[in-house]
């Protein structure tokens, strides 16, 4: 397939979608049937190949109304009501999986959920969403990351 070039005002790249769960929740997220998600924050790395603010407006539609077209795993803790979207930050100059595997590597985090949203990772990631022991919404920048983690 030809390679169509990327429209500059749509670009594509990687974005993370911060979540607070509120309490103990049980949700049936597709294929992966049911999860149960202990309270706290986490934190989910996507991309998207055309367009960021595309995605992100799509899954904040979602965040909001609560209810919709649901198609990739994140799309299930979206909609339902215990879970709150706290922050969408686009990552253009951030590979995904490299956002990944500083978010894995940070004191306390865990992939509680294995494979979510890592179904077409070819990096090996346990699972795109990660539990934190703190936000780290605002904090996610190609200097983080390439230093190994340690300022995120
Ligand atoms: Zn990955």
């Amino acid at each position: 397939m030809r390679r169509q070039p990327s429209q500059p005002d749509l670009p594509g790249g990687a974005y993370t979608l911060h979540l607070k769960v509120e309490g103990r929740t049980r949700v049936r997220v597709g294929s992966l049937g049911d999860v149960v998600l202990e309270a706290g924050n986490y934190v989910y790395v996507g991309s998207a190949r055309k367009s960021i603010e595309g995605r992100i407006a799509r899954h904040r539609r979602l965040a909001n109304e609560k209810t919709g077209k649901l198609r990739w795993h994140i799309d299930y803790l979206l909609t339902h009501s215990g879970i709150e979207l706290v922050g969408l930050e686009p990552h253009p100059g951030c590979r995904e999986c490299d956002i990944a595997r500083s978010v894995a590597s940070l004191k306390g985090a865990s992939a509680p959920v294995p494979r979510f949203g890592a179904s077409d990772c070819r990096w090996g990631c346990a699972a795109h969403l990660f539990r934190v022991e703190r936000s780290i919404k605002g904090k996610i920048s190609p200097a983080a990351i390439q230093k190994g983690n340690k300022k995120l």
